[in-house]
């Protein structure tokens, strides 16, 4: 009796197993189907994960090639920020993640851990010249982490009377502490002594504050690619391969991209310039492309207004319009880059520049709208009586006297628009889109100096905005002129 409600039970369950392993299969053939796999990691984190040469290389890189290639496929690099690994993870914009990232109990409700391939610890970074000489001595400081790393949950969680300042990039918060800004950076061990090698202004603080291991993490229940993960893991340990690629990377040669010089010639080197250069023709492509959305956009929206106004049946068109432009108002950019990014386009499209030019432009569309509205109701309602009673359609007196005489009232503030817009596509270097002033902030995490990289972004800015506003004026009395 019991024996056979055992069967029944597992030819019950038997289908979502192999429902479950067939999935599973699946992606691992998926990644097997496109020929490469795709490592995401934080590019900021030598010896594991650095930039030379413009190539993302490093302990990690070395050990994920290897795993690529046990299973006969290329491996490509995507640099993320740290803290939004797990979510591109889960996106399935990445097939794993290699970055120095410790196995933790919360992480691991999220992502799947592969065995450990290095210990690791949570040390006190200082400058030289500091006072501070051990942990009891860091009450009331203003300590720097990376934004959700292990430093950041050890001094949110263990730490008590410290200020706690959170960094996008680590090299961030090791520029922060160079330049006295806060007194203290709490980071991974094997990475903080690489720092303090090539800042002799830094120094390390004797004591490990917390034992950690570093592991490749997948997608929860991804268990075919963690079994081939691991098993290229326990052969790199037990041939000394990780133990050689670890000892390759003790001493960072002189060329690597992390040096505390903030001399001009430093800053004018090829490279930066290179990132500049790209940086600046990605926020002019969004710029471009976000504003014609948004002029779309906002004229289809105030067309729908103007339409609902004059026929009571279509009110929900009104309502609809309303509700558009509330919601664009009343919520930030940053917020809405989020949700279209990692919610809206989620398996649908991967790019973010296409999420940047959608969010860009669905936002300016709910101002541009706005300011056709104004433009209209600034036209004296006489102007509408007058056509009336001159016995005009509702259609010839928009065309031919309201539209026109709005336009002139609404191209001062489209411009505005236009030049507002290329401000705004600042935030999407949120989403990792490498604009100008990520590059900025991309050379300043190099070199450590935030000064001169931070200048020259600010001066391109305002040379754009002169320029942009000088050639929409023009426009603008031009068709004021022509309409005249
Ligand atoms: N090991 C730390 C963590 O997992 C930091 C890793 C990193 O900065 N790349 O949180």
């Amino acid at each position: 009796m019991i024996n056979n409600k055992i069967v029944r039970f597992f030819l019950c369950i038997f289908p979502f197993c192999f429902l479950a392993l067939v999935c599973k299969a699946e992606d691992i053939n998926s990644i097997k189907s496109k020929g490469y796999m795709t490592m995401g990691t934080s590019a900021d984190f030598p010896p594991f994960d650095f930039f030379k040469e413009g190539k993302i290389i490093g302990i990690d890189s070395d050990i994920s090639k290897r795993i690529a290639e046990s299973l006969g496929l290329e491996l490509k690099i995507k640099d993320i920020s740290f803290n939004a690994l797990i979510t591109e993870l889960k996106n399935g914009n990445i097939d794993f993640i290699a970055a120095g990232l410790t196995k933790t109990a919360e992480r691991a409700e999220s992502i799947d851990f592969s065995d450990s391939y290095f210990t690791a610890s949570q040390r006190l970074l200082v400058k030289s010249d500091s006072l501070v000489s051990r942990l009891e001595d860091i009450d009331g400081k203003k300590v720097g982490v990376q934004l959700g790393t292990t430093a950041d949950s050890y001094c949110t969680d263990d730490l008590e009377n410290i200020e706690i300042m959170r960094y996008d990039k680590a090299t961030d918060a090791i520029a922060a502490l160079s330049s006295g800004i806060i007194d203290i950076v709490v980071m991974d061990d094997f990475s903080a002594n690489q720092v303090v090698k090539k800042n002799k202004n830094l120094r390390l603080i004797d004591g490990n504050l917390t034992e950690e291991s570093y592991c490749i993490g997948v997608r929860k229940g991804n268990l075919i690619l963690l079994r081939f993960i691991n098993e290229t893991i326990s052969e790199m340990k037990h041939n000394g391969e990780i133990e050689r690629i670890v000892s390759s990377y003790m001493n960072i040669p002189e060329d690597v991209e992390n040096s505390n010089t903030s001399k001009a010639s430093e800053f004018l080197k090829r490279e930066y310039i290179q990132y500049i250069f790209n940086g600046l023709t990605v926020t002019l492509e969004v710029t471009f492309f976000a504003t014609l959305l948004g002029v779309a956009l906002g004229t289809f929206a105030s067309s729908l207004r103007i339409i609902s106004e004059t026929n009571k049946h279509l009110k929900i068109f009104d309502m609809l319009v309303s509700l558009y432009t509330t919601i664009v108002r009343g919520t930030p950019v940053i917020v809405q880059l989020f949700i279209i990014y990692y919610v809206v386009l989620s398996g649908i499209s991967k790019s973010p520049i296409v999420a940047a030019i959608m969010t860009l432009g669905i936002n300016s569309g709910a101002y541009v709208c706005e300011h056709i509205r104004a433009g209209i109701e600034a036209i004296d309602k006489g102007q509408f009586e007058a056509g009336k009673s001159l016995g005009l359609s509702e259609g010839t007196l928009m065309s031919r006297i309201i539209i026109p005489q709005a336009i002139k009232n609404i191209l001062p503030s489209l411009a505005g628009e236009a030049i507002s817009l290329l401000k705004e596509t600042a935030a999407v270097g949120f989403i990792g889109v490498m604009d100008l002033s990520l590059a900025g902030k991309k050379i300043t995490s190099i070199t450590f100096d935030p000064v001169l990289p931070l200048f020259a972004v600010a001066v391109i800015y305002l040379v754009l905005v002169v320029g942009l506003t000088f050639i929409l004026r023009k426009i603008e009395r031009k068709m004021k002129n022509a309409s005249n």
